[in-house]
């Protein structure tokens, strides 16, 4: 257990809907038939979150959070720390609620996730030379303004509000065997979690995280929190250890936990490209790069990958195009 935290529930999930109805209309997911061809599931449907008006799925979770708090608490402003799509998101809901939102990046970030940031009112600082050095200078800075430090993961609304894409997912195919989930902090792979539980029990979730960023994978496949390095280029898996509240969801319903390559990611972010139309950061194309990777894992069955974000930086864009084949 979580000490003192709430763990969400799918009726929180539900409540999210309502909150974000009106805010964010569902988003496709389409089959493509090239897709389907190159990878060898049956038939693999890609869930479009790289749509969202930030370009990543984590929206939903800002905005459920923000329309949560009260007038005073948005008064005192949030403060976050990420590698980018948090931020944005975070960045996103606290314009719509008109509450002051600083974002800790972790120094030398993708600089067109900086500017997304900067472009929705938010405040950047610098600080920490990873995702954990970011985490610290944002608790500091969010003690001295008495501001809200809102976490990637052991958050319960990122997840209940994480979790309507899911029920999107569900409802869009009520048949699918396997829903594959990149993961950073694990909020995605828990609201699947919750949420497959509840309305799609036959569908098995898996977790993909990068092989150089480990983290939550070991935790997961340990069954405590561990530290890992964390290397990756894929910003959004980049996290150097589990979160307690995402963990202890997945610990009891994930059915797996994969790793894959960077190499694998940038070759699966090409074929969104080429046979899906679909632009992807690497996080995004992680689901796609796990039935690359593990092409017996998936075989004969309906696939939905996740493609949690499109905000690639124009130099990882010309990496992925430069080593097509
Ligand atoms: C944050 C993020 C992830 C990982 O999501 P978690 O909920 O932190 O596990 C995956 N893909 C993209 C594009 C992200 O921004």
């Amino acid at each position: 257990m979580v000490e003192g935290m709430y763990v969400p529930t799918i009726s929180d999930v539900f409540r999210a809907r309502r909150v974000l109805n009106g805010l964010l209309p569902p988003t496709p997911m389409w089959s493509y038939a090239a897709l389907s061809a190159t990878v060898t599931a049956a038939e693999v449907f890609v869930k479009h979150e790289n749509v969202q008006p930030t370009g990543a799925f984590k929206v939903r979770g800002g905005l459920t959070l923000l329309a949560g708090m009260g007038p005073d608490e948005r008064a005192r402003g949030i403060v976050g720390y990420s590698t980018g799509n948090h931020a944005q998101s975070l960045a996103y809901a606290a314009a719509w609620a008109g509450a002051t939102c600083l974002i800790v990046m972790p120094e030398n970030p993708n600089p067109a996730k900086a500017a997304a940031v900067r472009a929705l009112g938010a405040e950047v600082v610098e600080a920490g030379a990873t995702f954990e050095g970011a985490w610290e200078a944002a608790d500091k800075i969010a003690a001295e303004r008495g501001a809200r430090l809102v976490s990637a993961a052991n958050e319960p609304e990122l997840i209940a509000g994480v979790g309507t894409a899911y029920l999107e997912v569900f409802e869009q195919n009520p048949d699918l065997d396997v829903v594959v989930v990149p993961v950073g902090g694990g909020s995605g792979a828990a609201a699947a979690c919750l949420v497959a539980a509840a309305v799609a029990p036959g569908c098995e979730i898996v977790a993909v995280q990068a092989a150089g960023s480990p983290g939550a994978h070991d935790s997961w496949r340990s069954g405590e929190i561990v530290n890992r390095p964390n290397q990756t280029s894929a910003e959004g898996l980049a996290t150097g250890s589990g979160f307690e509240l995402t963990q202890q969801i997945m610990r009891s319903q994930l059915a797996d936990f994969l790793l894959v390559d960077d190499d694998t990611i940038r070759h699966a972010q090409w074929l969104l490209l080429r046979d899906a139309h679909t632009l992807a950061e690497g996080a995004g194309a992680a689901a796609v790069a796990a039935l690359l990777a593990f092409p017996q894992r998936f075989a004969g069955r309906r696939v939905a990958v996740m493609c949690t974000g499109a905000n690639a930086s124009e130099m990882e864009l010309s990496r992925v195009v430069a080593h097509r084949s």
